[in-house]
């Protein structure tokens, strides 16, 4: 019998052309369903499930009519559906040093299909970045990040009492792997999701400044403004906002906060 190997398919949430705030140069972002965290402010709550998902929502016409609606959130592809609208894009990623972004939800959620993603885009030549928290097993995270050139890498609380208590998990494996990539001198753009009360404490700035002053390969740090866009999300999809009431930080305050750690010496950009 023929040894076929097996090709992988996965849940897609959305494939964005055209973006420039996900690693360097025009970018096509693959949003890969599945994360594993619960983040209090996550602005992607229809990416947490793995499973695309078809839903049902009324919407209202005018005073008297209204009618109900289905959407799936959501597609299976196949890789060399991935490929195809990969592809499409390569001009732009030759003209401005750009390429693909894998980002989620959590892309390793679905190891063997981002590794067989990468591994195609790899045999093209196409700049690869992955958008992630690190939250994999170490045994399946460090093959795979062999296969990527640059790292987005979400550094949210370094104390795990605090980690735990708004993202439901540790933040064990995420240093651990984080460690792994400086090692390897992997490079990498450290994102700080800056949210009010929570992310931008004294003690926590510190403790990211100190952790990532320990790390080689870090080439920039991007601080990301808590903001309100996903309130209607949480709305559509009936889930619990636990930030309804919590305000954006102000621009003086992430000016201060760029300042900051500029004076560590790290090239800082405020978003993505
Ligand atoms: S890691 Fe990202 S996608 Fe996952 S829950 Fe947190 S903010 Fe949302």
């Amino acid at each position: 019998m023929m040894n076929q190997k097996i090709i992988p398919s996965g849940s897609v949430l959305n494939i964005q052309r055209y973006a420039v705030h996900d690693g360097p140069g025009i970018r096509v972002v693959v949003f890969l369903k599945g994360c594993p965290l619960r983040c209090w402010w996550c602005h992607n709550p229809e990416s947490q499930q793995l499973q695309c998902k078809r839903i049902t929502q009324t919407v209202k016409l005018d005073d008297r009519t209204q009618v109900e609606e289905e959407e799936t959130i959501g597609q299976l592809m196949s890789v060399n559906e991935v490929m195809r609208a990969i592809e499409k894009e390569v001009i732009f990623f030759d003209q401005s040093g750009g390429g693909v972004t894998f980002s989620g939800g959590e892309p390793f959620m679905q190891p063997q299909f981002l590794d067989a993603l990468l591994t195609r885009c790899q045999e093209q030549e196409i700049h690869t970045a992955v958008d992630t928290t690190g939250y994999a097993a170490p045994y399946m995270f460090e093959p795979i990040s062999e296969k990527v050139d640059i790292f987005l890498y979400d550094l949210k609380l370094i104390d795990d009492t605090l980690h735990r208590q708004y993202t439901g998990v540790s933040n064990e494996l995420t240093l651990k792997n984080l460690h792994s990539l400086s090692v390897r001198e992997k490079q990498i753009w450290i994102r700080f999701p800056v949210i009010p009360g929570i992310t931008d404490t004294v003690q926590n700035v510190y403790d990211i400044q100190r952790v990532i002053s320990r790390l080689k390969g870090v080439q920039q740090v991007n601080l990301l403004p808590f903001h309100k866009i996903a309130d209607g999300k949480y709305r559509k999809f009936g889930l619990e906002n636990k930030m309804k009431d919590i305000q954006p930080p102000s621009d003086d305050q992430m000016a201060a906060l760029k300042e900051q750690f500029e004076q560590q010496g790290f090239p800082v950009k405020i978003g993505g």
